[in-house]
């Protein structure tokens, strides 16, 4: 996800969030007081049925701001029956994902209000999720030109609450680009963002039996999306264990040889050692820890410090923690927002209780105590095993290590199973070099946070536990998005 510095001119606030850019700031104060749809119902071929009422909450205050109508069981049954690939020339089909994205920039304001309201997203995060959306949209757009037509099916795109607009709109994108049909199951948590979203590909011009939106449970339609026979495939992102379920679920009923193009967790590590530049490298490691509150699959979780420069290290983090200004993600000053729910905060909020209970809580910031938040922690651990599993917040793991058991180190990150970022903060080159070889995970940032992906130039994603690949924004990803060749043909 680019981050706010690929805007210019800026003026940044204490964690290097821009808040200047005229043209973003006019749009704020449009989204500020405009209407924003409050009210989702999924966007079928057919007119939905009534299903079950749910209540949107914004996750800054804990209180409920639209209402959301989920698919019934007919409604999903209706959906797949009404199904169809997309049949229109690679140029027609590229023409629409352009204009879609004509209209995701015209509607920006009315997204940041969205992304504000319904994600907890802050301002500078928000920015960049749309231009991260436009990108894909653009980029797949692009990419389908380069690709031969293959015989197409419809695929199944089930997206995450922590990228609402970007990543949602990006599978659907690749999808439709390679002339796929889609049914989009958006996280539970934002289907405000996805209906707008939606509606506004409708307008471009994807018809409506090409691209459904279907509201629900991942419990209940995500289920009965990925088990049916008339899915040709699945992009997912969320958590490993969503991923597994997903597989066994295609298992019961979609052809085997039906991709799964998953983007799952990560425990994400960085290594300082004691040619870092500290400064920079204290600002980045804090960056990658808590910027967007810790609710990347990107974020740094587990950070080892060589031992000679740990103690300074630690004590400078510590200093750029107590800059953060925590609330209203509406707020220019804020840095730090919400969590999704209450139950990402229960989860977070038991997982630092336990380590101030052992006694190793080094720090943690007051949060504001209505709303879902979290206030950024340090827990001193002893290694990534101490981790059993990815704690999705703003919450830092600190390690120590001895030069001599850099390779130690290593062993020790890799063997925990996932693969998706890894961070590097050293000055020298050969160590650069032998570290980054030597390390499994699928993007690897050297001195700089360890964050953000940029598509078309540096494309995203994990292996192992982290994901099956293709990466998302390269040049790789669409060609995972054609179906098997018809009987008799190679591709
Ligand atoms: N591409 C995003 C980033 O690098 C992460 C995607 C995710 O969290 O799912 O920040």
């Amino acid at each position: 996800t680019p981050g706010p510095d690929i805007f210019s001119p800026s003026r940044r606030n204490s964690a290097g969030h821009d808040i200047s850019s005229r043209g973003v700031l006019s749009v704020i104060e449009t989204a500020r007081n405009g209407d924003v749809p409050v009210n989702a119902t999924s966007q079928l071929a057919t007119q939905p049925s009534a299903g079950e009422s749910v209540r949107a909450v914004n996750p800054a205050t804990g209180e409920a701001f639209g209402t959301v109508t989920n698919a019934s069981p007919e409604d999903v049954e209706q959906a797949l029956a009404a199904a169809r690939s997309w049949t229109a020339a690679i140029e027609t089909r590229a023409a629409v994902l352009n204009r879609a994205a004509d209209l995701y920039e015209a509607n920006t304001g009315a997204f940041f209000n969205l992304l504000a309201r319904e994600a907890g997203k802050t301002l500078a995060d928000a920015v960049g999720e749309v231009r991260e959306a436009v990108d894909f949209l653009r980029y797949y757009a692009d990419q389908a030109a380069k690709h031969a037509e293959n015989p197409k099916g419809i695929f199944t795109c089930i997206s995450p609450w922590n990228f609402p607009l970007a990543i949602f709109s990006g599978q659907i994108a690749a999808a439709l680009a390679t002339g796929n049909g889609v049914l989009a199951k958006p996280a539970e948590q934002t289907p405000l963002i996805a209906a707008l979203a939606v509606k506004l590909l409708h307008e471009a011009g994807v018809p409506r039996e090409v691209l459904q939106l279907v509201l629900g449970k991942g419990s209940v339609v995500g289920a009965a999306l990925t088990s049916d026979a008339r899915v040709s495939g699945v992009a997912f992102t969320g958590s490993t264990q969503t991923a597994l379920n997903i597989r066994k679920s295609m298992a019961v009923g979609t052809a085997p040889d039906a991709p799964l193009i998953a983007e799952t967790g990560g425990l994400n590590a960085m290594i300082i050692d004691s040619t870092a530049l500290p400064e920079q490298a204290a600002r980045d490691v804090c960056a990658s820890a808590f910027q967007s509150a810790g609710q990347r699959c990107s974020a740094l979780r587990c950070l080892y410090v060589q031992e000679d420069i740990a103690e300074d290290f630690i004590t400078m983090l510590q200093g750029i923690m107590d800059e953060y200004q925590l609330g209203n993600p509406w707020e220019l000053t804020t840095d730090i927002g919400p969590v999704i729910d209450k139950a990402a905060k229960a989860t977070i909020d038991q997982h630092v209780e336990t380590a101030r209970k052992d006694g190793r809580l080094i720090k943690q910031l007051p949060a504001p105590e209505t709303g879902h938040f979290v206030g950024p922690a340090l827990i001193k651990v002893s290694g990534i095993r101490d981790l059993e599993r990815e704690i999705f917040g703003p919450v830092l793991h600190v390690a120590t290590y001895r030069a001599e058991d850099l390779e130690k180190v290593i062993g020790e990150i890799n063997s925990c199973g996932y693969g998706l970022t890894f961070g590097l903060h050293s000055r020298i080159t050969k160590r650069v070099k032998e570290v980054s070889q030597a390390v499994h995970a699928g993007n690897i940032y050297v001195n700089r946070n360890q964050i953000g992906a940029v598509v078309g130039s540096q494309p995203f994603g994990g292996e192992g536990l982290s994901g099956t690949g293709p990466k998302a924004g390269g040049p790789n990803y669409l060609p995972r998005f054609k179906s098997r060749p018809a009987p008799g043909t190679y591709a």
